[in-house]
């Protein structure tokens, strides 16, 4: 389609603002994509680097990831250029100045993201009201803590299994990235039953076929020391997760850790992905192509937002964790059925099903292209 930013197509993006307040060095950009299911949820970014077209495609993923998830909101990024690692006292104020000048722009609620986190949600909360993602003593849900994005994906793993030949608890598993998201999926997925074979983190990756001690391990990461350095596995350099042999693989650290040159050392039945975009298109071509199941990621790690649009309507974390449980194994129960019926992948599925959630939304606005019914003027 033909449009003003090069960019643009039927689903929007609805609005960019650009903030500056040369005073205080604030320079930063708004993208409110769609907001035809509710008011936009996405984070704010502190990176010295983004353009407005990678932010537009940071707000695309969110409209899609709380579409498929099926919350009453839509899409939106914002970027505030700078160093993510600036002294708290300028960051405080170039916060709260971005807050300040988007008071009235009420289809945007900021949430954390790189360079951000529960206080700058405090701050802006502060300043205008509208964030998630807050500190507990502001009414807010510690999702790191609880493991909300592992909880979901422990669920979406139930729901995938369920088209494999195997359970859970003969089940072995191999999890990239030990942390928030790594680890906790590891304890949940532990607590089923299944034998967690290999963990890794930046620094290495440990194995043992019996099957790894996650309590001991969480204990060995709260010293600040590496899962390469737990005595109850062998030691093996960082990479060698992607090869190991298992039933079921969680990526949990880094975007595109599976691409086209090591895809074929994968020796695994399922991909619950837990990152963001850890697998190249053409990798997850291949995947799909030999079998492998790929749970893609906005489906399967959407526990975190989740828990946001709950604590946004004052949720209790019971409510929060039950509603993540539902909403994933849902969701991912729709996708995979899609993906069989119409012979397509997961992904492509998961785009559609999201996708279709919006337009329908759009449908019912003043102003649709999707719309059977007369504008009314
Ligand atoms: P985190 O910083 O808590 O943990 C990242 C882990 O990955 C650490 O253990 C780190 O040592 C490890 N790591 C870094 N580089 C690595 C590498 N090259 N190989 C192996 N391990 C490596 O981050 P997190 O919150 O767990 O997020 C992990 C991923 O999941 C990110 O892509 C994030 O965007 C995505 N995600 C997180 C959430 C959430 O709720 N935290 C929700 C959705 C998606």
């Amino acid at each position: 389609m033909d449009n003003m930013f090069g960019f643009a197509d039927e689903l929007g993006p609805a609005k960019i603002i650009h903030v500056y307040e040369p005073a205080i060095g604030l320079k930063g950009i708004l993208v409110i994509d769609n907001v035809a299911r509710g008011p936009s949820i996405g984070g704010l970014r502190i990176a010295p680097d983004v353009s407005a077209n990678e932010c537009f495609r940071l707000a695309r993923a969110m409209t899609l990831k709380n579409a498929a998830a099926d919350l009453p909101h839509g899409g939106g990024k914002m970027v505030i250029y700078g160093d993510p690692k600036m002294p708290l006292q300028q960051k405080q104020q170039i916060v709260r100045a971005a807050a300040d000048s988007l008071r009235n722009e009420e289809d945007y609620i900021f949430g954390p993201d790189m360079g951000t986190n529960e206080e700058c949600m405090a701050w802006v909360r502060d300043e205008i009201g509208r964030s998630v993602g807050l500190p507990e003593e502001l009414g807010g849900i510690p999702l790191d803590q609880l493991g909300a994005t592992g909880w979901g994906l422990m669920h979406a793993t139930e729901v995938a299994l369920q088209h494999l030949d195997f359970d859970l608890t003969e089940a072995r598993v191999a999890i990239q990235g030990f942390g928030s998201v790594g680890k906790h999926s590891a304890r949940y997925l532990h607590d089923k039953g299944a034998r967690i074979v290999a963990v890794n983190d930046s620094r290495g990756t440990v194995y043992n076929q019996q099957g790894l001690d996650i309590e001991a391990l969480f204990e060995l990461k709260k010293l600040g020391k590496s899962v390469a350095d737990f005595s109850g596995g062998k030691t093996l350099e960082r990479d060698a997760i992607i090869a190991i042999d298992c039933d079921i693989w969680i990526p949990a650290a880094r975007p595109d850790v599976i691409h086209e040159g090591n895809v074929q050392q994968m020796r695994t039945k399922l991909i619950v992905q837990g990152a963001n975009i850890p697998v190249t298109e053409g990798a997850e071509k291949y995947l799909y192509e030999h079998g492998v199941l790929c749970v893609p990621d906005f489906i399967a790690n959407a526990g975190g937002v989740i828990c946001a649009a709950m604590e946004y309507k004052g949720a209790t974390e019971h409510a929060a964790m039950t509603t993540i449980a539902e909403k994933v194994a849902g969701n991912t129960r729709k996708v995979l059925e899609i993906s069989a019926n119409d012979g397509i992948q997961p992904r492509e599925a998961a785009v559609k099903m999201a996708t279709d959630r919006v337009k329908k939304a759009m449908a019912l606005r003043r102003w649709s292209l999707f719309s059977t019914a007369p504008h009314f003027l």
